[in-house]
C-alpha cells in the first residue's frame, strides 16, 4: 500500500480518473491510484459484480505477484496453487524433461473478486470478511458502476469526457475527468476508436478449454495430473494441463479444478464451423461455456479418443463445460492518447497469444509502471510529464513486442515444423537483444515475467 508520505504528497493535487473496463487491469489501476489518493470510477459494461471465470486460468507471474505481495490487504490469504515445473511427457505419459519454471496459477473469479475486495470492498462467499483497514481515509474516492457500455472518449473543453450507455435502460451518460485509462479488454471499444484499421493476427488455431473439478476425477487420473502442471505434446498439437482453485477460490485438496488448454489446428471443420454456437451466432475470439454445439464438442472429443493418450481423453471427456477459442493476438502501435491524457493498459493494449499464462502479468506491468513513473511520478517531475510518458510508451510497447515473440516462440515448439520454429526463436531472441543493446531493456532474459 502507499506509505504516508506519499499518499500526501499526491493527496495535494488529487486527479479524477475514469477507468473502463473493470476486470484485472482497470482494478489493479484503479487500487493503485486510489491509494495514491486519486478519485476513481469504474466504468464496466456487466451488468452485475457477480461475475464467473472463463475457466481458463490465470498466472500469476512476476508483475501481479508484487502487486499482490504489496498492494493486498488480505495477504497472507493464499490466492493461487503453486504448480511446481511444467513437466513435458511424451505420448506415454512418461516425463521427457521438466521446464524450470514454478508457476502460481489461479482462477480469474478469485483475482477479480479479490481485487474487487481490495478497490472498493466488495464482499462475497469468495472474500467474507474484509479487514477494518481496507478503508483508508487517506485513499481518493471510488465508484465501481456497473452496466456502462463506453461508446467514445473525446476531450471536450479541456476535460476528458466518456459518452456510455446504459446496457440495460440505453440511457446515455458523459462521465468527465482529468484521465482516462481504457482497460477494456482485447477487443477494445476505444482501442477501435483510436485505432480503427488495426487488424488481429490469426495463424489459424485454436484453443479447446474445460475445467473438471477434482471431485469428478478417479484417484488413478488424479495421481497423475494433480498439482503436476503438464505439457502433452502430441504431433502438431499440444494440451497444456494445471490445478487451480475450485468453487469460491477453494484451495482444498478434493474442492480444486484440473484446468486443461489444447492448443490444435483444426483440419475437418472451418474456424467458421466451430465459432458458430447453439444460437447461430458467430463468435470472434471465444464460444463461451454452455454455448458450443454438441455436434462441434462430439467431434472433438473422437479426436482426442483417437489421438490422445487414454488418461488424457478420459480428462478432456469429462469436462462438464467446454469453450473454445481462436487463438489471435493484436496489440496497439501507441499506448498514450489525447495530449498523454488517455492510456491503453492491459488486454487493449496488447493481446499475446497463446498467452502461456503472461497475459495479466504483462497487463500488470504496464499499468503498475503507468501509475508509479507517469501518473505519480517519484523522481520529482510533475505528473503527466511528456518524457515520462514517452519513456514509459517505449518500454511497454517493447515488452508487448517482445512477449507476443515468446508466446509465439513458445507455442511453435508443440505447433510447428523445424523452420518455422527456427524462424519463430531467432526473431523472439533478436528482439530481446536488440531491446537490451539498444533499447530501454536492462537485462536480456532470466525467466518467464522476468526479463526487463
Ligand atoms: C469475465 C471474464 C472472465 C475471464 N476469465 C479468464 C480466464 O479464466 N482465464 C484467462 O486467462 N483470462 C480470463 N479473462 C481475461 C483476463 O482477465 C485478461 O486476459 C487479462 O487479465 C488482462 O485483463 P484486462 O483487464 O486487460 O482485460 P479483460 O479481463 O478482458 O477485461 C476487460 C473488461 O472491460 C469490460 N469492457 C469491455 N468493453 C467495455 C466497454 N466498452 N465499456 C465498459 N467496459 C467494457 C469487460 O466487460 C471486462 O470486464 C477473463 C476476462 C473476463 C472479463
Amino acid at each position: 500500500m502507499a506509505n504516508e508520505k506519499e499518499t500526501a504528497t499526491t493527496a495535494q493535487k488529487p486527479m479524477d480518473v475514469i477507468i473502463i473496463g473493470g476486470s484485472c487491469a482497470g482494478l489493479m489501476s484503479g487500487i493503485l491510484l486510489k491509494r495514491k489518493g486519486h478519485n476513481v470510477r469504474i466504468l464496466e459494461v456487466a451488468v452485475s459484480s457477480e461475475r464467473e471465470a472463463l475457466a481458463a486460468g490465470i498466472g500469476l507471474q512476476r508483475d501481479v505477484k508484487s502487486f499482490f505481495e504489496v498492494e493486498d490487504v488480505l495477504r497472507p490469504k493464499p490466492l493461487g496453487v503453486v504448480n511446481p515445473g511444467f513437466r513435458v511427457l511424451d505420448e506415454k505419459m512418461d516425463v521427457k524433461y521438466q521446464l524450470p519454471v514454478s508457476l502460481n496459477l489461479t482462477s480469474w473469479d478469485a483475482v477479480y473478486y479479490r481485487l474487487r475486495a481490495n478497490f472498493d470492498g466488495y464482499s462475497n462467499l469468495y472474500n467474507p470478511e474484509l479487514p477494518p483497514h481496507a478503508r483508508d481515509a487517506k485513499e481518493g474516492s471510488v465508484e465501481f458502476i456497473t452496466g456502462k457500455k463506453a461508446l467514445k472518449v473525446e476531450d471536450v473543453k479541456g476535460r476528458m469526457t466518456v459518452f456510455a450507455e446504459d446496457v440495460r435502460t440505453k440511457d446515455k451518460t458523459e462521465y468527465t475527468g482529468d484521465l482516462v485509462i481504457a482497460a477494456d479488454g482485447t477487443n477494445s471499444t476505444i482501442r477501435r476508436q483510436l485505432m480503427p484499421r488495426l487488424q488481429r493476427e490469426e495463424p489459424g488455431y485454436v484453443i479447446w478449454r474445460g475445467t473438471i473439478p477434482t471431485k469428478n476425477l478417479s484417484q488413478d487420473i488424479l495421481d497423475k495430473i494433480e498439482n503436476k502442471p503438464l505439457v502433452c505434446p502430441y504431433k502438431h498439437n499440444y494440451l497444456v494441463i494445471y490445478t487451480i482453485p475450485g468453487e469460491k477460490g477453494s484451495l482444498e485438496p478434493g474442492q480444486r479444478e484440473i484446468n486443461f488448454a489444447w492448443y490444435f489446428w483444426p483440419k475437418d471443420l472451418s474456424l467458421k464451423d466451430i465459432m458458430t454456437d447453439v444460437d447461430g451466432h458467430h463468435h470472434r475470439t471465444t464460444i463461451p461455456k454452455g454455448k458450443m454445439r454438441p455436434s462441434i464438442w462430439q467431434y472433438q472429443i473422437a479426436q482426442a479418443r483417437r489421438t490422445l493418450n487414454p488418461t488424457i481423453a478420459t480428462l478432456v471427456e469429462s469436462t462438464p463445460a467446454p469453450f473454445v477459442s481462436v487463438v489471435s493476438s493484436i496489440a496497439a502501435p501507441k499506448a498514450a492518447f489525447f495530449n498523454n491524457r488517455l492510456f491503453l493498459v492491459g488486454d487493449a493494449l496488447c493481446q499475446p497469444q497463446p498467452n502461456i499464462g503472461m497475459g495479466t502479468t504483462l497487463g500488470a506491468y504496464t499499468l503498475t509502471l503507468l501509475v508509479n513513473q507517469v501518473i505519480c511520478p517519484s523522481d520529482g517531475k510533475p505528473p503527466l510529464d511528456p518524457d515520462n510518458v514517452a519513456e514509459w510508451e517505449t518500454k511497454v510497447l517493447q515488452e508487448c513486442d517482445v512477449t507476443r515473440c515468446r508466446s509465439v516462440a513458445f507455442a511453435s515448439w508443440y505447433l510447428n515444423t523445424w523452420p518455422k520454429i527456427a524462424v519463430y526463436y531467432l526473431r523472439y531472441y533478436f528482439k530481446l537483444y536488440w531491446q537490451y543493446w539498444f533499447g530501454r531493456r536492462t537485462r536480456v532474459f532470466t525467466s518467464i515475467g522476468s526479463s526487463r
